[in-house]
């Protein structure tokens, strides 16, 4: 491959890119400017030239690329793409062996060595995830790993690098034979009708699969449960196989009705014995306040920024009063399941969001249970960003 760019680190982060961290970050280089070219490889050195890391140049919605390797020796090629995806996949035998979960994340970006990429598996169609053109350039060497490595069905892929790391709309599929969607996969052998081939999204969220066994083994039982921003509802689906007594969807994208009928169907539950609502989450919080509706249950999963005709929601500003909005329609008792994926803020900042709603409302909680990214989904150790989700279970306690 041709020659390594030279990128120089500003001497007040050399200590955190020595550290490992992998992520090129503007403002923490010299010389960006230096590098032109998506996928150029690069070699990042300290202030007296000293070999720092390895890496590639790709600029993505956060950072420039990223440091692939701190050993001196180790050179960027196929061998290096396969050695990365070998070790992924000796990572998830378990699950590649567990008949009743074959939907899952092969390969997760930077915590399993490759900033800027990652690949899902949905029973024997894997799909891969490129997050900028520069690890684009190296499509060849690490599909032709990949087929190396493993049988596949088909392989597709979503490019992630449209401007504001958008995804591009074109024909997915990239080689086998085409499938026919959906697909059924299975989790915890609960059945997901999939689509790969449908623009960014699949019709399921991976990273939440131990959040759903939970809530449908140990919380949902006789229980009204309501769930918010519920895309396809699998949320809802976990629940009505774990007991509940009934469900109640609500999301403001209009195909979200028929995806949530979908995936109740395909687990032999009648979509008509629950409700499904395609509306604005914050418009439904007042209709639940003004007709006095209470659950049991209230699931609360938005995405990190969100903009609807009326108003925009961030989870950094706006999580706080959404709990609000969730503890005034959670019965006593009751369990609040906070999720977000916003990798702006971490655990601790989250629970004082929860600590804050819950004083503000003058209602007093209890913790039950946390969850973090599945072992399906690690993250570098000097990149704790990647470790994004949190999911609390909040126990609404009774007045009395
Ligand atoms: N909880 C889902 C994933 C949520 S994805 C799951 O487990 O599969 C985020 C969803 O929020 C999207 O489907 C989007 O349509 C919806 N959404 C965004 N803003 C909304 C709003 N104000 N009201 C209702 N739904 C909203």
């Amino acid at each position: 491959m041709e020659k390594e760019v030279s990128l120089m680190v500003k001497p007040n982060v050399e200590k955190k890119y020595k550290g490992g961290y992998p992520l090129i970050l503007k403002e923490a280089i010299m010389n960006l400017s230096d590098v032109k070219e998506e996928g150029t490889l690069i070699q990042l050195v300290d202030q007296r030239n000293s070999f720092i890391g390895r890496g590639y140049y790709g600029r993505q919605n956060k950072g420039y690329g990223w440091i692939l390797t701190n050993k001196e020796k180790e050179i960027i090629n196929e061998s290096f793409f396969e050695k990365k995806l070998s070790t992924a996949l000796q990572k998830r035998t378990v699950l590649f062996e567990d008949n009743q979960t074959t939907a899952f994340r092969l390969f997760n970006g930077e915590g399993d060595g490759i900033g800027g990429l990652t690949i899902d598996y949905y029973d024997g169609y894997f799909v891969i995830s490129w997050y900028s053109e520069g690890i684009y350039r190296f499509k060849e060497p690490i599909i032709h790993s990949l087929q190396r490595l493993v049988e596949y069905k088909a392989i597709y892929q979503k490019k992630r690098f449209d401007t504001g790391g958008k995804y591009i709309e074109e024909d997915d599929f990239v080689t086998g034979v085409r499938g026919e969607f959906p697909i059924l996969v299975k989790e915890n052998g609960v059945n997901f009708s999939v689509y790969l081939n449908e623009g960014p999204m699949t019709g399921v969220f991976l990273d939440q699969r131990e959040v759903r066994k939970t809530i449908r083994e140990k919380y949902a039982k006789g229980k009204t449960v309501l769930n918010t921003f519920s895309y396809t509802g699998a949320f809802s689906v976990y629940a009505v196989l774990g007991g509940a007594k009934k469900t109640t969807s609500v999301d403001l994208a209009n195909r979200s009705l028929a995806k949530t009928e979908e995936q109740f169907q395909v687990n032999n539950i009648d979509p008509a014995k629950q409700e499904i609502k395609v509306m604005d989450v914050f418009n439904y919080f007042n209709y639940a306040v003004k007709r006095n509706i209470k659950f049991d249950m209230v699931i609360l999963d938005p995405p990190s920024f969100a903009r609807s005709k009326k108003r925009t929601f961030s989870a950094a500003k706006d999580y706080k009063n959404l709990l609000k909005d969730a503890i005034s329609i959670t019965n006593e008792n009751g369990m609040i399941v906070a999720s977000t994926n916003y990798s702006g803020f971490g655990m601790e900042k989250f629970k004082g969001f929860i600590e804050k709603a819950f004083e503000e409302m003058g209602e007093r909680f209890d913790i039950i249970e946390q969850f973090s990214l599945p072992e399906d989904f690690p993250y570098h150790h000097a990149f704790k960003e990647g470790n994004y989700l949190k999911v609390v279970f909040i126990k609404k306690r009774s007045k009395s």
